[in-house]
């Protein structure tokens, strides 16, 4: 079974007078210490989709259906309390802009400290300050932060402070909003590399969500491309970056002319996302594909395997199927 499954999932942003449909029809199987890239132009609906499985989604505003899956258990289902059970030790998310995470008027450690308290109501203060050295290790941070107030940091020591909380519980599935994007090279390379360590060592799954394909590369087995709040492209992130079977994915990588190159934003494909709160005929990325026909204007297309391999779907009309 795997870790996370999501089913036909839609998202949708309900304004005064319209519906964004920001997430459609999302498919997706995600198995127990994967770690699978979640790429996409500005818009496409990758923040939308990693607020909905952590139900961050403002309910007021919003509206998700199909099924969200966590180990087979709908987590569209759960009660308040039972998600709040999963938070941090079997979910945990980090957002690039994570300041609000974190209260203005208390210490760093203090903090750090009623979080752990929240599963482990009766440890010792230094008990848990331990446990936060250990992490502030692992995003390269001095101890000294402990007892700094939020305000003390610069943005990217800020960034790292709410990687490190993410980390301490030990989460299942961790989900980084290009939550290292801010950071400089060599910083989120290093941190990187000790999360991909810790996931080794305690069975954890990653959703890693950039406009940095090199970092997908060099840190994610599998790949989801998506487009418009659809899935285009998932596999194997050798199969996916090496043999792109989407013109989607195929021109996203065009954008990248190298992957060990400088950082590089999602450009390059002309023409720009339809608007989300219209009905799209056919596929949403037909205006914008070099080889769209009648039938990619007229019928959408569903995920089909590619080469006969399982893991490795795409949703394009042009590409032959089983
Ligand atoms: P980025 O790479 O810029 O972070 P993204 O892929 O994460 O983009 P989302 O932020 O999920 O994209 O946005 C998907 C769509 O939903 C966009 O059209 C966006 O304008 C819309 N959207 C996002 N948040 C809201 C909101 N709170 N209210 C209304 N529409 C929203
Ligand atoms: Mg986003």
């Amino acid at each position: 079974m795997a870790l996370l499954e999501l089913k036909n999932v839609n998202v949708r942003y309900i304004m005064k007078d319209k519906k964004v449909h920001a997430c459609q029809h999302v498919s997706l199987e995600i198995e127990e210490q994967d770690s699978i890239g979640i790429v996409g132009e500005s818009g496409s609906g990758k923040s939308t989709l990693a607020s909905a499985v952590l139900r961050l989604l403002p309910q007021r505003i919003t509206q998700v259906d199909g099924e969200i899956l966590y180990n087979g258990k709908d987590l569209l289902k759960l009660t308040k309390d039972e998600m709040d059970a999963l938070r941090w030790t079997d979910l945990s998310i980090v957002f690039q802009k994570s300041m609000s995470a974190l209260s203005p008027v208390h210490k760093v450690g203090a903090q750090m400290e009623d979080v752990y308290r929240v599963h482990f109501p009766n440890a010792e203060k230094e008990e848990i300050k331990q446990r936060v050295y250990d992490l502030f290790k692992v995003v390269n941070l001095s101890d000294r932060v402990y007892e700094l107030y939020p305000h003390e940091l610069s943005g990217g020591m800020m960034q790292r402070v709410s990687i490190a909380l993410s980390l301490l519980h030990n989460p299942r599935l961790l989900v980084l909003d290009e939550a290292t994007t801010a950071l400089d090279v060599v910083t989120q390379s290093q941190i990187l590399r000790e999360i991909m360590s810790l996931e080794q060592n305690l069975n954890v799954t990653r959703i890693m969500i950039t406009h940095d394909v090199s970092v997908v590369a060099s840190t994610c087995k599998k790949i989801a491309v998506m487009y418009a709040g659809r899935l285009m492209e998932s596999g194997e992130t050798k199969d996916v970056l090496v043999n792109p079977q989407h013109p989607y994915t195929q021109g996203l990588l065009k954008s990248f002319p190298s992957f060990k190159g400088a950082k590089n934003d999602l450009r390059g494909i002309p023409g720009s996302l339809p608007d989300l709160s219209q009905e799209i005929p056919g596929c949403v990325f037909a205006p914008r594909c070099p080889f769209a026909t009648e039938k990619c204007r007229t019928v959408e297309p569903e995920l089909k395997t590619v080469n006969g391999k399982g893991n490795w779907k795409v949703a394009c009309h042009k590409v032959g199927g089983e």
